[in-house]
């Protein structure tokens, strides 16, 4: 008798990971269907779709790093020069979310993706932590240089958080079902977990393990998009480490909380003359979501 295994592809997680020999924790996601929704809500051109795909893989590899409903990240390029208006990306509670305002250009029509600074001009990408628990916000800044997203992220951890990192990020988008994935590995020597502020570490080891630990990506790419399982995904990546602690699987939606419940809800903290103001001729006020390029017909 022949039992044959079928390896499910795993999409739509978030896999968390430590290399304890390394003092580093990990993890590797990859989005799919959520991917796919996303990027059906709107018609991107093929360099959009790209930059979106890529700055989604990389909200959810940071928006993971808060625990499970205590924030949300968000990460929001904007440019007044460039052909790319306005990007922003979610992540709350294992949902994520983002758009792509832009100005049509014959440059957004190749397959690749060109410098950035060809499409955001002079733009500044801004990095969001909001924490409910305590109700603080921390935002880091970013010039958006170089020749991707992950570049500028990579850039973002050395300057504002300071926090040995390694960011890398794997995007497929031909045949019918995309696939974005990414792994994001951090030194933290005092073993933390989920999203506390560290004071800034002054560690040689750490910043020469994560090198090390970045410069072996023969096939990261790979591994990435094509292992079936983000567990044989780990062993692929990390073949020389003796212990790679695999901790938490996390499922991950497309989330909005766009819903004729919310809009009511923001409506009315509004006064009655404002909300007139902003009803139309049949009074109704309507309501755009960018995300799902939905529209709500409020009746007031
Ligand atoms: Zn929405």
């Amino acid at each position: 008798m022949q039992i044959e295994f079928t390896a499910t592809y795993d999409v739509d997680q978030v896999l968390t990971f430590s290399l304890p020999d390394k003092s580093v924790r990990g993890r590797i996601a990859r989005i799919g269907p959520a991917l796919s929704e996303i990027l059906q809500a709107h018609d991107y051109p093929p360099v959009i779709r790209l930059l979106l795909s890529e700055a989604l893989v990389i909200t959810t590899l940071m928006g993971s790093l808060i625990q499970k409903s205590s924030g949300q990240l968000t990460i929001q390029a904007q440019s007044t020069s460039g052909v790319v208006e306005l990007l922003v990306c979610d992540f709350l509670d294992s949902r994520v979310r983002g758009y792509v305002q832009f100005r049509d250009d014959a440059i957004l029509q190749q397959d690749r993706l060109p410098d950035l600074a060809r499409l955001f001009g002079d733009g500044r990408l801004v990095v969001t932590f909001d924490m409910a628990a305590s109700k603080e916000r921390y935002q880091g800044l970013v010039e958006l240089r170089g020749a991707s997203m992950t570049q500028v992220v990579r850039q973002y951890f050395i300057q504002s958080e300071q926090i040995p990192t390694v960011l890398q990020t794997a995007i497929n988008l031909d045949g019918d079902e995309p696939a974005a994935a990414g792994m994001l590995l951090q030194y933290l020597p005092d073993g933390e977990e989920g999203r506390t502020r560290l004071d800034t570490l002054d560690s040689d080891f750490g910043w020469s393990c994560i090198a090390q630990l970045a410069r072996t990506t023969d096939d990261r790419d790979d591994a990435l998009l094509e292992e079936p399982g983000l567990r044989s995904a780990l062993r692929r990546l990390f073949p020389d480490e003796d212990t790679v602690m695999v901790h938490e699987t996390t499922v991950l939606q497309k989330g909005c909380r766009c819903s004729l419940e919310h809009y009511d809800s923001i409506l009315s903290r509004f006064s009655k003359e404002d909300r007139r103001e902003m009803q139309n001729e049949d009074g109704v006020i309507l309501v755009d979501c960018a995300f799902c390029a939905r529209q709500f017909a409020i009746q007031d």
